[in-house]
């Protein structure tokens, strides 16, 4: 948690990425993955004034647990710390401004289908603002009723128990040697 090499290895630490994810770590005992990620998409709607707008199915899954975190620079400043814990807090889908996006959950699996649906729920805004239309978002009554359910989503149940063993079988099909 302090940083320190403890194997036998010829690897370094990316400071800034060790910042970011012992801070998570060290507050969310339930957050045995950790996802971090600069995708074009979640860095622009992170960095948008409104940030994620319901105006899809997929945003519904990230809306009810999102937390946002402002720009300090590179994150390499321990008292950053603080600050990204507190606005965590207890949600499982952050968006950095300025930077992209972090997810979180109890397995790699629920980690990665919590980052896969904001990624889409980030492209779908992107395509539905550059068409220059008016759009028709998720009525309040009906984000509310999805907002009950997403207790199942906070207990850990995302489908990722589902999806990750299948893409790993699809990465096995494709080449095997990711796994040496
Ligand atoms: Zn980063």
């Amino acid at each position: 948690m302090d940083g320190n090499i403890l194997d036998d290895t010829p690897f370094t630490i990316n400071p800034a990425g060790f910042t970011i994810h012992s801070a998570i770590h060290e507050v969310r005992p339930d957050a045995h993955c950790v996802i971090h990620l600069h995708t074009n998409e979640t860095i622009a709607v992170a960095t948008q004034k409104e940030g994620l707008l319901p105006l899809s199915q997929y945003s519904m899954f990230s809306l009810p647990s999102l937390s946002y975190h402002a720009y300090e620079g590179l994150a390499v400043n321990a008292a950053e710390r603080k600050r990204l814990q507190d606005d965590l807090g207890n949600t499982n889908h952050m968006l950095l401004v300025n930077h992209g996006g972090l997810t979180l959950g109890p397995t790699v699996g629920d980690a990665f289908m919590r980052f896969y649906d904001l990624q889409r729920a980030c492209e779908v805004q992107l395509m539905l603002q550059s068409a220059g239309k008016e759009n028709v978002a998720v009525p309040q009554s009906i984000q509310d009723n999805i907002f009950a359910q997403a207790n199942i989503v906070h207990s850990g149940a995302t489908g990722g128990q589902k999806a990750w063993p299948s893409l790993l079988r699809k990465a096995w099909r494709l080449d095997p040697s990711f796994m040496e």
